[in-house]
């Protein structure tokens, strides 16, 4: 068998996100045919110890303090960037214009202009992109997705999504990039996975009613004083789907108690499921059709039956874990790069969920109804 093309890596941050992507990067070729053979070229954070340090943490071959020398190094051909929120755009079109593949973390940039920009210069410039929605690729949603296709549920009438956690709920904890005015705040930082699953399901929304709200107004700068926060803690919005159903979503980061609730609930009128990303090996389902006496929700759970789950274990019931999913998300862009299949979620549809944002922020400042076309 031929020797597969190396397709070299070159990683910016190596935070929460940057370990998760390195063991994607380790585990997606153990566990896929991937189409190419993967190299860790070069890992660049915000100066040169850090960078080193992570190198050596996460098997890249060399490191930098300067992700531009990287990003314009002519070895590399794919720019992962899982970096705070505001440098996106500029790391992106870089990596754009020298040619590579872009592979970048949600959202995509703090506004729907710059995801814009960024998805016309991918496209002007023909490389592959992919936004970070690790979440879509379990297995368990494709299976909803599926039987909401399939007509399982009958007709879908209404969806309630959440997205909450309680990261922020600590008011004395400082101030981050995720308070920036410009994009931030938890509509932006967890309603942009709300909004991907919503849509994922169920298609697109075409209207919104938002409601954003700062509770927590002024944090520690760091330095000893304290910052007004001008963006919001808890986001929500009614929305009314193309398919006719009526729904809502919740992004929260001040929920506590709450880890991981990315969960969802979708009504039909033959039936209903149930989801819960803090126990994302299951999905229940309720069937008007099963006899009277015995319905109830039932509990799938995951295994080969749904794939990917195959490739990672023999035997149901055993689990993903959080960090299979960005395997998996790799997986599939490196399909994409190679042409074998289309972008999963590439920076075009980044900018749709960037838009849906600024729809809902907007439609709370004005208190409308407003179309997210
Ligand atoms: P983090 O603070 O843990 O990591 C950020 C990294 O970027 C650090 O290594 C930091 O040193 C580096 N960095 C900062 N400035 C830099 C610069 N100028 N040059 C190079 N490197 C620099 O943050 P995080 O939680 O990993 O979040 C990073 C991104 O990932 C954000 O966009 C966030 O929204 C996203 N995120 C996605 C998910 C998901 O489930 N997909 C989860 C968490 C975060």
């Amino acid at each position: 068998m031929p020797d597969k093309p190396v397709l070299k890596i070159g990683l910016i941050g190596s935070g929460f996100m940057g370990k998760t992507h390195a063991f994607g990067f380790a585990s997606a070729p153990r566990v896929f045919d991937l189409p190419y053979e993967i190299e860790l070229h070069t890992l660049a954070d915000r100066s040169d110890a850090v960078a080193a340090e992570a190198a050596r943490a996460f098997g890249f071959a060399r490191s930098t303090g300067d992700w531009r020398a990287m990003v314009a190094d002519p070895e590399i051909d794919l720019v992962d960037i899982t970096a705070p929120n505001a440098l996106h755009k500029e790391m992106a079109l870089a990596a754009i214009a020298a040619g590579k593949h872009v592979y970048c973390e949600k959202p995509l940039a703090p506004l729907a202009g710059d995801a814009r920009e960024m998805a016309d210069a991918a496209e002007a410039a023909g490389v592959k992109t992919q936004v970070g929605f690790n979440y879509l690729c379990n297995p368990m949603l494709a299976q909803a997705r599926e039987m909401i296709r399939s007509g399982a549920l009958g007709e879908i009438r209404s969806y309630r999504g959440v997205h909450a956690e309680d990261y922020m709920a600590d008011a004395s904890a400082p101030f981050t990039f995720r308070n920036d005015p410009v994009g931030g705040g938890a509509l932006a930082d967890i309603g942009s996975h709300a909004l991907a699953t919503a849509e994922y399901l169920l298609g697109p929304i075409t209207k919104v009613l938002g409601d954003c709200a700062t509770v927590i107004t002024s944090r520690p700068d760091g330095a000893g004083g304290t910052k007004t926060v001008e963006t919001d803690d808890v986001g929500r919005a009614f929305l009314r789907f193309e398919n006719g159903a009526a729904g809502t979503i919740e992004a929260n980061w001040i929920a506590m108690g709450r880890k991981m609730q990315h969960d969802f609930e979708i009504y039909g009128s033959k039936g209903a499921l149930l989801f819960s990303q803090e126990r994302f090996n299951e999905l229940h389902f309720y069937s008007a059709a099963d006899p009277a006496g015995q319905r109830g929700f039932r509990r799938i759970e995951a295994g080969p039956d749904h794939a990917p789950y195959g490739l990672f274990c023999v035997a149901p019931g055993h689990q993903l874990g959080f960090n299979d999913l960005k395997a998996i998300e790799i997986a599939r862009y490196l399909d994409a790069i190679a042409g074998r299949a289309p972008e999963p979620f590439g920076f075009r549809a980044g900018e749709r969920i960037q838009t849906l944002i600024e729809t809902i922020q907007r439609s709370s400042r004005e208190t409308a109804w407003l179309e997210t076309a």
